[in-house]
C-alpha cells in the first residue's frame, strides 16, 4: 500500500543519502543494525560463525563493500576475500564465502576481476576447498557472471553463483548450469518488463519452478528464502522424490525469521545463514529495510535495550 511504499522510499533515499551516511557509524548500533550485521571486522565474523555453528547452523560470509571504481580498490577488495578465507580455515568454522563481482572490478575491467577470482579461488582450494559464491548482481552484469563463471569453473569446481526466478530466462538459465552449486532466488534488484516477471506471484511461481527443476536434474541447490510457503513446498518435493538431504540446503540472511532458522535445523536440513559484515554495513542495512519495513522493530528493539 502506500504506506509501504513511502516507508520504502524513505530508506532507498537514506541508503544514498551522504549526510546521514556520515553519521551512520555512529547510529548504527542503536539503530539496530548489529542485529543484521555481524560487526566490522573479520574477527567479528568468526566469531558471529563460531556461534552458529554452536546452533547447528552453517554460514556464508560476505564483505560488505560500497562502489568500486579504481584497479587498485578491485585488489584490495580481492586482498580482503584472501585474508577472510585464511580466517575461516584458521577457525576452523563451517562457513563459505560470498562475494560479488562488481567489487573485484568487473566493470573496471574484466581481465582484472578474473584474475582476482582467480587468487580468491586458488586460495580456497589451497585451503582445502573453501566454497566461494558469486551473489548475482542486476542484469547489467548478468551475462559477464556467467561468462565468467563457466571459464573459473574449467580449473576450480568449488565456485558457483545465483539464478533470480524474477528473469524471464531463469529457467534456461538453471538448465545451463546443471551440475553447479547454485543459489536460487527470487531477486533483489528493481528490474524491467523486458526482462523480468513484475507481479509477486509470477515470481514465486517461476521460483518453485526453477529450484524443482535443478533439483531434478541432479544438481545440488541452495535455497536461500524467508519465504515459509517456498520452503514448506520444497520440503514435501524433496520428501516425494528421494531427493537426499545432502543434495540440497536452505539459505536466510543473519538476523531474519531466526526462530525458523531454529526450526529447519532440527528437523535435520541443512541451514546456512549469510552474514555480511565490514565498515561499510551502510547500504546494505538500509536496503533490507527498503524491503521489509518490518525489521524497523529490530531498530526499535535495539533502541530499547541500549
Ligand atoms: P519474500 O517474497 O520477501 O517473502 C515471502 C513471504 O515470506 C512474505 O510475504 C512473508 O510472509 C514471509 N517473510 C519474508 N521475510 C520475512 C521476515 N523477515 N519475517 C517474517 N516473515 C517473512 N538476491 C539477489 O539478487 N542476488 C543474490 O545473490 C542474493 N543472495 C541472497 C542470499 C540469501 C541467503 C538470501 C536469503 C537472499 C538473497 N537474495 C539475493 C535476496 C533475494 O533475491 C530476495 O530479494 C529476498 O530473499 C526476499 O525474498 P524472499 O524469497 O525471502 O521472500
Amino acid at each position: 500500500g502506500l504506506e509501504s511504499m513511502i516507508t520504502r522510499n524513505l530508506f532507498l533515499f537514506l541508503s544514498q543519502n551522504k549526510f546521514v551516511k556520515g553519521k551512520a557509524r555512529k547510529w548504527g548500533p542503536k539503530l539496530g543494525a548489529n542485529n543484521l550485521i555481524a560487526g566490522e571486522t573479520i574477527d567479528d565474523a568468526m566469531e558471529t560463525v563460531r556461534e552458529l555453528n554452536a546452533q547447528g547452523l552453517s554460514g556464508t560470509v560476505d564483505h560488505l563493500g560500497e562502489f568500486v571504481y579504481t584497479k587498485e580498490e578491485a585488489e584490495e577488495s580481492a586482498n580482503y576475500c584472501i585474508r577472510t578465507l585464511d580466517a575461516i580455515a584458521e577457525s576452523g568454522v563451517d562457513c563459505n564465502l560470498s562475494l560479488k563481482l562488481t567489487s573485484l572490478g568487473l566493470d573496471v575491467d574484466r581481465n582484472l576481476c578474473r584474475d582476482n577470482m582467480l587468487a580468491i579461488l586458488e586460495r580456497a582450494d589451497q585451503l582445502g576447498g573453501i566454497f566461494v559464491r558469486i551473489d548475482m548482481e542486476d542484469y547489467s552484469h548478468l551475462d559477464a557472471t556467467l561468462e565468467l563463471l563457466h571459464e573459473l569453473r574449467q580449473s576450480y569446481t568449488a565456485v558457483g553463483t545465483a539464478v533470480q526466478s524474477y528473469l524471464y530466462r531463469a529457467e534456461k538459465d538453471v538448465e545451463r548450469l546443471k551440475g553447479t552449486n547454485i543459489r536460487l532466488i527470487k531477486g533483489a534488484y528493481k528490474e524491467s518488463p523486458e526482462v523480468a516477471y513484475q507481479k509477486q506471484e509470477d515470481v514465486d511461481a517461476n521460483y518453485i519452478k526453477i529450484i524443482k527443476r535443478h533439483m531434478e536434474n541432479g544438481s545440488y541447490a541452495a535455497v536461500a528464502t524467508h519465504d515459509h510457503n517456498v520452503i514448506a513446498e520444497i520440503k514435501k518435493f524433496a520428501e516425494e522424490n528421494n531427493i537426499p538431504r545432502d543434495q540440497f540446503e536452505f539459505q536466510m540472511l543473519y538476523g531474519f525469521r531466526t526462530d525458523m532458522q531454529k526450526e529447519i535445523v532440527e528437523e535435520g536440513y541443512k541451514m546456512r545463514i549469510y552474514i555480511p559484515f565490514g565498515e561499510d554495513w551502510y547500504g546494505y542495512y538500509m536496503r533490507r529495510m527498503a524491503e521489509r519495513p518490518q525489521n524497523i522493530v529490530f531498530g526499535v528493539r535495539g533502541l530499547l535495550s541500549k
